[in-house]
């Protein structure tokens, strides 16, 4: 057993301060990962917070993390020491289940075991990234591409996989019209990757404040939802909503600015239910969707295309001691776009 360095809550409600926490010794198909940079997501804050339900303390959060690796276990194949690789939201997942057999370890019907808060193979209660080191199972590993800068790469494990893969899906590219709702660490990566896509992309975000980023991240138009009427005017236009808002929406409201057959796809993931009239998507045939982050094997395509495309997410890098602040201003949108911790600080 490795004890190491964290940042992490001790007691519900408490602030987040250092202590440290076990990593299981390396097994044959583990390896041991010098955590370099862990970014911050609104779910570290929802979960941490207990607003999607109780959780167990001490708990370390973190789900965007890169490092190296620093050793392998006997059976390892895929990775070797030196390899500068990443780990998103998941750490395990059953291997036997239709959907695992499938490659939607992100789906697996046994529930896929979280990098943080979950319960482990080994019955613990997994710790995340806000700490110097992890020990993964090596299919939960992903190769970083040397393209893209170190600082900027673990965002894309988790805002980055999350928002590439409904666009995938959905289709978006040449001749299609998406809106990115929110443009915060998911909603930033969203206008990036369906620009990259080739997508006609309009940003929706409260105010006019994110204006030029969002041009110059790829979009074509930005419309200042708190305005009135703003809303209600851009009403049939699009092809692909992506709802990256963590807080609850007028879904109605933004179905009506779908084509017929629309798709609105939600990823963010308020607390709160969120209302919706069927009549918006009878009206139309439209789609209302949800999207949990992405498989293994989608997320490694994500990590080549964005190395291919020059894409990486704007980042705050910041030292372990202002991890507190960075919660306060994520909670009030004032991120541009990614806080990202420089674990060498912890
Ligand atoms: P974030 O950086 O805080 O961005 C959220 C954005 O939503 C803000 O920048 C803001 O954009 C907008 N917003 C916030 N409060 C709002 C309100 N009351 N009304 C309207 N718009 C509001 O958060 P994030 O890290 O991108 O995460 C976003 C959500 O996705 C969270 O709920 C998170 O838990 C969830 N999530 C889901 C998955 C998944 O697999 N589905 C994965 C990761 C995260 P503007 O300033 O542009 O208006
Ligand atoms: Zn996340």
């Amino acid at each position: 057993m490795l004890t190491v360095s964290a940042y992490g809550m001790k007691a519900a409600g408490q602030p987040l301060e250092p202590l440290t926490i076990d990593r299981r010794d390396v097994g044959p198909h583990d390896v041991l990962i010098e955590i370099r940079y862990a970014g911050i997501c609104h779910s570290d804050i929802h979960t941490i917070r207990e607003e999607w339900g109780p959780i167990q303390f001490p708990q370390v959060v973190g789900h965007e993390i890169v490092g190296e690796v620093t050793e392998v276990g006997s059976e390892v194949t895929k990775h070797a020491v030196g390899d500068r690789v990443g780990v998103g939201c998941m750490v395990n997942s059953c291997g036997e289940c239709d959907e695992c057999r499938a490659g939607n370890e992100h789906y697996c019907l046994n529930g896929n075991v979280g990098t943080y808060a979950s319960v482990d193979v080994d019955g613990t209660i997994t710790q995340g990234g806000y700490s110097t080191h992890v020990v993964v199972d090596e299919g939960f590993v992903l190769r970083v591409p040397k393209e893209i800068p170190y600082e900027a790469a673990a965002p894309l494990l988790c805002a980055g996989i999350t928002t590439y893969s409904p666009l995938h899906r959905f289709g978006a590219g040449a001749g299609k019209k998406v809106a990115v709702v929110g443009m915060g660490g998911l909603g930033h990566m969203a206008v990036k990757f369906a620009a990259a896509m080739g997508a006609d992309v309009t940003v929706l975000s409260r105010t006019a404040s994110k204006k030029d980023d969002a041009i110059a991240f790829g979009a074509s138009r930005h419309v200042a939802t708190g305005e009135e009427g703003a809303v209600a005017a851009l009403r049939g236009e699009f092809d692909l909503i992506i709802n990256t808002v963590s807080a609850p929406l007028d879904i109605d409201a933004y179905l009506r600015t779908l084509r017929p057959e629309g798709a609105l796809v939600n990823v963010g993931l308020p607390p709160e239910a969120l209302p919706i009239h069927v009549s918006s998507l009878i009206g139309g045939g439209k789609t209302f969707a949800g999207s949990a982050i992405g498989s293994i094997g989608e997320t490694q395509e994500m990590l080549d295309f964005s190395a291919e495309h020059g894409i990486a997410p704007e980042i705050e890098l910041i030292s372990a001691d202002r991890i507190n602040e960075a919660y306060e201003r994520v909670v009030a949108s004032d991120v541009r776009y990614r806080f990202v911790i420089d674990t060498a600080t912890l």
